[in-house]
């Protein structure tokens, strides 16, 4: 009978599994859509390839007439070429790889058109193309050749890839279905190579079980254990052998003991035989089984003592690192984990707290075993964020990426997560708050995680739970004191601040009114003597025009103190305004020296002015400026004994890296100098080194002292032009005299520049206004 043709009947039994599959598919809802939806399409090819061979296939049986076999065979190919392209791309799929995206179908395409137009001769080429050497190259060949080289090329990327990504993972979970695929990948290529070479009955089975493996893994989420079953399959080949050892030695024995007593009967024979048997099968069977047991699972662990153990040795412990340190240690011992991590969770309010779900979680790990993860935080309706929340169950790495709940992951969220390397997460939870995660890696042995091993987990992050909240309590405890002698030292030194500050202000208070007092005394009094001369008749001209000088004199000092209160205020409201103009800082320093030359020569004091002659000139406030040097030469001169120096230099500098010029003004003198402490406290308002009242008053007096304005105003006005003002001094000492010296730092703005940068538009009036 030709209809028990082994060929049609296997190709008639796929041609039935692939259908039956196609319409089991069309009903289940899968784990990867767009996966199912490609293996669908990868079906429907199948069966199309299986009608045109079981048609050529009955045609050469002679059982039907009217079809060209040479037709089917080679609508055969361009369906193999195209499951070729279509298993590649379902590859890609279940890698989740790109697969080079749309260039993958349309190189495929390509072949096959190529391959159809040259296989068909729809050119109209002739048969015989050209010689090569004795013989000729044959058209169909060629379009034979094109079509397997397509091919090769496809499944040859589909083997590189399956196999790339097989030595990429890690996770055991992975592994497996990884395993699983690449035995799909396997019977396809051999399947599909023995069809294109003709070997139709085997090509076919293989190629059936290709695409039952690759539907089976696609559609399975929960994948046996291939490495378990290995080993269960070898242990049970072990115990069988064993077992026919000891019947046949135990037979063996029995008949060498018994045969010399020829009395007694067989069955006494078989009695005794089978009592050693029962005695010694049990012993050893249980030793076989929980050897095996132990090839199986690996290493194993009491999980009742290990639950003991835990709980005693993280009751007690309070600090948080040691809690982590103790309760990854632990279970890195039972489980024999390479990392793992105890994380922290707490959940922080969105912008909307009556919308639900609108918080994020913030994930802080505490430390681990040889791994610190980052810090990060997942929005609450994340679904890994939520699945912790709410079930209340164990979530492995292999979860997040296959299963669908999953998908709706943000990438940067999925990215985080996988970052961590980690198998498995078992939520922590105290009363009903979500409160840490217990972060497991994978285990050494590269087995997965049990259920038994997810059972004790699960209870572990129970028993860790009062453990991890103590020690949240106690850690915050500790934040709130560190916190709170934080804020004591913050406070104490606040005031210190506004004692030294009201003590400025006291001091002021006294200086204001002695500075104020001396030039308003003078006034009243000459105002008096003049009105009683002017009663008694008794005013001289000459005498009159002095006091009249006096009173002009002391009213001047008046208007200077006044001034100078005035300036402070401006620089306080950030209100004082720059003249600018190209001036020459010789000249404004030569008008200052010669100001204060009579007080020098009053205190016999020499001083020197050295590198001025050739300074830029540059665009500044001239008299502003003049204030600054002036006040600095006027304190040299105050802080220096009779007899010192006062020195006064000018020099160019240049920045090495914006090539910007400056030009430094020092002022330096041989006086009492600047305690350390007081180097930068002297720019303060109203601050006078030393008690106030000791000072004496006067203008170029040794130690006399102003209002404690003049270098607040002085550094005001550099900051103004855009320049650095700081004091230099090895310490403050009146019998050593170590001497101090005032640098002042001016940026080199010329006219040009400014006027170039006017006519781009862009000037800025950074520090000055100009005017
Ligand atoms: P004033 O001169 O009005 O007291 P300043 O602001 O000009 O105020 O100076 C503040 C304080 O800085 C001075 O009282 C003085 O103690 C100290 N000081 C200023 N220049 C020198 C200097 N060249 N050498 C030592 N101390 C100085």
């Amino acid at each position: 009978m030709q209809y028990a043709d082994p060929t049609f009947l296997v190709l008639s039994l796929a041609g039935i599994v692939y259908l039956v599959m196609f319409v089991v598919i069309l009903r289940t809802r899968s784990l990867r859509e767009h996966a199912v939806r490609l293996l669908q399409i990868f079906l429907l090819a199948s069966i199309a390839w299986i009608v045109s061979q079981a048609l050529l296939r009955l045609t050469l049986l002679g059982l039907l007439a009217g079809f060209d076999t040479y037709a089917l065979e080679r609508i055969g190919v361009y369906l193999l070429l195209m499951l070729a392209v279509l298993f590649y791309k379902l590859t890609c799929l279940f890698e989740r790889r790109e697969g080079s995206g749309l260039y993958g179908w349309i190189v495929g395409a390509v072949f096959l058109a190529v391959g159809v137009v040259v296989y068909e001769n729809l050119l109209g080429l002739p048969d015989f193309l050209m010689p090569v050497g004795q013989s000729v190259i044959v058209r169909w060949l060629v379009g034979f050749a094109i079509l397997v080289v397509g091919w090769g090329l496809y499944m040859g990327g589909t083997v590189v890839m399956t196999a790339n990504t097989y030595r990429r993972v890690t996770s055991p979970l992975h592994k497996n279905r990884n395993k699983y695929w690449s035995l799909a990948v396997v019977l396809a290529v051999i399947g599909q190579g023995l069809l294109l070479a003709r070997a139709y009955l085997p090509g076919t089975l293989l190629q059936l079980l290709a695409v039952i493996s690759a539907a089976f893994v696609l559609l399975t989420f929960n994948l046996p254990d291939l490495r378990l079953a290995a080993r269960k399959s070898g242990v049970y080949l072990v115990m069988t052998v064993i077992t026919v050892l000891l019947y046949t030695g135990g037979f063996y024995v029995a008949q060498a003991l018994f045969k010399p007593m020829s009395t007694s009967s067989p069955l006494l024979v078989g009695l005794v035989l089978a009592i050693g048997l029962a005695a010694l099968l049990n012993p050893l069977l249980g030793l076989v089984q929980r050897f095996i047991h132990r090839l199986i699972v690996g290493f194993q662990y009491d999980a009742s003592r290990t639950l003991s153990e835990y709980s005693m040795s993280i009751s007690n412990i309070l600090e948080m690192e040691l809690l982590a340190t103790v309760v990854v240690g632990l279970i890195s011992e039972a489980m024999e984990i390479t990392h793992g991590a105890l994380i922290t969770t707490s959940y922080q309010e969105g912008e909307n707290p009556w919308e639900e779900n609108s918080g994020t979680y913030l994930f802080r790990s505490i430390s681990g075993v040889g791994q610190v993860m980052p810090e990060s935080r997942l929005a609450a309706r994340n679904p890994v964020a939520y699945y912790l929340r709410r079930e209340r169950q164990p979530l492995t790495q292999y979860d997040i990426d296959l299963l669908p709940r999953f998908r709706s992951m943000e990438s940067d969220e999925r990215a985080w997560v996988s970052s961590l390397k980690m198998d498995v997460y078992v939520p922590i939870y105290a009363k009903d708050e979500w409160i840490g995660i217990l972060a497991l890696g994978p285990k050494i042995s590269g087995d997965r995680y049990f259920d038994e091993d997810l059972m004790l987990l699960k209870t572990l992050a129970d028993q860790t739970a009062v453990a991890l909240e103590n020690a949240r309590l106690y850690q915050n405890l500790k934040d709130r004191n560190a916190d709170n002698e934080r804020l004591n030292l913050e406070l104490k030194t606040a005031n210190q601040e506004l004692a030294r500050l009201d003590q400025a202000k006291s001091d002021f208070i006294n200086i204001a009114s002695h500075e104020l007092r001396t030039p308003l005394t003078q006034v009243i009094g000459y105002n008096d003597i003049l009105g009683e001369m002017l009663k008694g008749e008794s005013l001289q001209p000459a005498m009159g025009a002095q006091m009249i000088g006096s009173v002009r004199k002391a009213a001047r000092r008046l208007e200077e103190i006044v001034d100078t209160m005035f300036d402070v205020s401006k620089l306080d409201t950030h209100t004082l305004d720059l003249m600018q103009a190209p001036v020459s800082l010789a000249s404004i320093l030569s008008v200052s020296v010669d100001h204060w030359k009579q007080g020098m020569d009053e205190r016999n004091q020499t001083h020197s002015v050295r590198g001025l002659a050739n300074l830029p000139t540059i665009l500044a406030d001239g008299k502003r400026l003049g204030q600054v040097f002036s006040n600095l030469i006027q304190n040299a001169i105050k802080s220096t004994p009779d007899g010192g120096q006062v020195r006064v230099v000018g020099r160019t500098l240049e920045d090495e890296n914006s090539h910007k010029q400056f030009i430094e003004i020092t002022v330096a003198d041989t006086g009492i100098g600047i305690a350390a402490e007081d180097l930068e406290r002297i720019f303060d308002k109203f601050y006078r080194v030393g008690n106030v009242l000791l000072h004496s008053t006067g203008n170029t007096k040794f130690k006399g002292a102003g209002p404690g304005l003049g270098l607040t105003i002085a550094r005001g006005i550099v900051d103004a032009h855009g320049g650095r003002m700081w004091a230099e001094s090895s310490g403050h000492d009146e019998e050593t005299c170590p001497g101090a010296k005032f640098h002042v730092l001016l940026p080199v703005r010329r006219i040009e520049d400014i006027v170039s940068a006017l006519s781009i538009g862009s000037v800025s009036t950074e520090n000055a206004v100009l005017k």
